[in-house]
């Protein structure tokens, strides 16, 4: 080898290192799914590539993943027959983080295996998961339009070798050295289940050797008469493109794993083929936990772009609008050009008709996924505050987002957000005209705002907001099923219409009794407040505060003020 230099990894790498070898240890044959992924990307970026430079096939135009074991050296290797790298791309790629948030993400770890193991999954670790398993990796690989070969090794600790190589083939090659307590993985058996598990949807073929021996005229096998055949493991065919009755409920499992680098389960999914003026497949899934990024609002979002089956880019965020960023699927298209970019994306007609199309798939996902309670209130503990986004960003769908919507109220008077606004109409009195509710800062103070004494006293519900968003939510959301949202801190109350006519009358003579008492407070607030008034709307407390009907409310203002205004 030559131009041989040691070199040390970046800092994070080796913290992952670290934390990866000693908390993913259980579930620690995931190397091999991330192995093969890699492989299947690089063949895919391959394909995309000699779209404009068919030469890079070279004498080798067939795509393809091959993994070999040998049980007495210890060793399994995955090789694939994609792009392959340059030595800047190696160094680069494979001694470094590049994804951005890194340091955060690193900063949410918490110590504990079980989490910890969840997170990094989450976080797409790849190609260093191989030292779960390895102690030693090598991995030799030529970019498809270069000469030189480059040749990478480590034992994963602090630092890695890297070396010009002889290699005729174009692709990556990457040599496993078993640790002594991995050395199952070098089977036979065991490497095709793992296969068939994690990669019967990948595109690209799967292939391991089968030895066969020749046999003579009894049937004996004759010595030294091996030849090795490629057999083909996976199913080979990209998921989507399947019929959905053909797909079962753990190859779709097994598809969410592999693109959202995720080892749990998606709470729901929904597949769709699209023919017609524009035609597409889409495959959407609701996921069961959280990224660590869900707050970042440029994170990572968005879906996975395929034109005619030819991969094109990852995190494609024009198909979906923000408010739906938890959604991860597939979106393979006829009519995008193969050429296309990000900046033709955001100007595409077509692709505004598939935005609104796909959101609302996404509407209606999740309205299914509505039907059952309990994996709807799993889905809205995590992405409720993110939907709360939505009629803001997205007036023609507000009231189907409306409808997925999930609050507190004095019903249940629990902090958990578990009722619909249907269920709210559902119990709203005789002649009760609007939808009440009262924003605070956190449940308690919502709960025990004294706002609510005189509905309390009426039995009347009102919707308990507590969440950040909430405020900003309902200056977009001002009605729903023709009934109008009405804020308890703000105007009148209207809530004349069910007092009975007793009532008014001791209202208005309380009113006239306290005539001289209003003036009073009046002249001692001077231009502190607009006005003061008799109130009804109290039972214990003496006083409140109430603000006019178009004024901004309190959570608002001190969000304001935060920002600087
Ligand atoms: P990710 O796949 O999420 O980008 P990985 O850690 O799995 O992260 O891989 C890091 C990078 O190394 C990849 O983005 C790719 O550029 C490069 N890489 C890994 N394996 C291969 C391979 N078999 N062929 C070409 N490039 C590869
Ligand atoms: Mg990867």
């Amino acid at each position: 080898a030559t131009q041989e230099e040691t070199l040390g990894f970046q800092t994070e790498v080796k913290q992952l290192l670290h934390l990866m070898i000693h908390s993913l240890y259980s579930n620690r044959e995931i190397f091999l799914r991330e192995l093969i992924s890699n492989a299947a990307d690089a063949c895919d970026k391959l394909r995309y590539e000699a779209l404009e430079n068919d030469a890079l096939y070279g004498q080798d135009p067939e795509l393809r993943i091959e993994i070999e074991h040998d049980a007495d050296a210890g060793t399994v290797t995955v090789r694939d027959t994609g792009i392959g790298m340059s030595r800047d791309e190696v160094i680069q790629n494979l001694g470094t983080i590049a994804k951005s948030g890194t340091a955060e993400f690193l900063k949410q770890l918490s110590g504990e295996k079980q989490k910890d193991a969840k997170l990094i999954g989450q976080f797409g670790v790849g190609f260093y998961s191989g030292f779960i398993v390895a102690d030693e990796m090598v991995v030799r690989t030529r970019r498809a339009d270069n000469e030189q070969g480059v040749e990478w090794r480590s034992k994963g600790e602090g630092e890695f070798t890297i070396a010009d190589i002889e290699r005729p083939e174009r692709g990556t090659e990457i040599v496993l050295h078993l640790k002594e307590d991995a050395k199952e993985f070098a089977d036979d058996f065991r490497l095709k289940n793992l296969v068939r598990k994690y990669s019967d949807h990948i595109d690209v073929p799967v292939r391991m050797p089968k030895v066969e021996k020749a046999r003579d005229e009894e049937g004996n096998e004759i010595e030294g008469s091996e030849t090795v055949s490629w057999e083909t493991v996976n199913e080979a065919t990209a998921l989507w493109v399947r019929p959905k009755a053909e797909i079962s409920d753990d190859e779709y499992k097994a598809f969410y794993q592999h693109i959202a680098h995720d080892f749990s389960d998606p709470l729901t999914w929904s597949h769709n083929k699209v023919e017609g003026k524009l035609e597409y497949t889409s495959l959407l899934y609701v996921p069961e936990r959280a990224p660590f990024d869900l707050y970042q609002r440029d994170g990572v979002r968005g879906l996975k772009l395929y034109v005619q089956r030819v991969f094109i880019m990852d995190d494609a965020e024009a198909f979906l609008p923000l408010y739906l960023r938890f959604v991860k699927g597939v979106l393979d298209s006829k009519d995008l050009p193969l050429n296309v970019s990000r900046e033709l994306l955001q100007k595409s007609p077509q692709v505004d008709s598939m935005k609104s199309a796909l959101t609302k798939r996404a509407l209606d996902m999740l309205k299914k996924l509505a039907k059952d309670k309990e994996a709807y209130q799993t889905f809205w503990n995590t992405f409720g505050s993110v939907l709360k986004e939505g009629p803001a960003e997205d007036y023609a769908n507000r009231d189907k987002i409306a409808e997925l919507l999930r609050f507190s109220t004095t019903h249940t008077d629990s902090s958990v957000q578990d009722q619909s606004l249907a269920d709210y109409v559902e119990r709203m009195k005789a002649g009760q005209q609007k939808i009440y509710y009262i924003v605070a800062d956190s449940f308690n103070a919502a709960r025990h705002s004294p706002h609510l004494e005189i509905f309390r006293k009426k039995g009347i519900e009102v919707v308990l907001l507590h969440d950040r968003i909430d405020e900003w939510l309902m200056s977009h959301l001002t009605e729903f099923d023709g009934k109008s949202l009405a804020d308890v801190a703000k105007g009148d109350l209207d809530l004349d219409d069910m007092a009975d006519e007793a009532e008014k009358q001791a209202q208005e003579e309380t009113a006239k009794a306290k005539e001289d008492l209003v003036k009073r407070v009046k002249e001692a607030l001077g231009e502190d407040v607009q006005e003061v008034r008799v109130t009804h709307r109290l039972t214990d407390s003496p006083a409140c505060v109430v603000l006019p009907e178009h004024e901004m409310g309190f959570q608002m203002r001190r969000l304001m003020e935060a920002a600087g205004q």
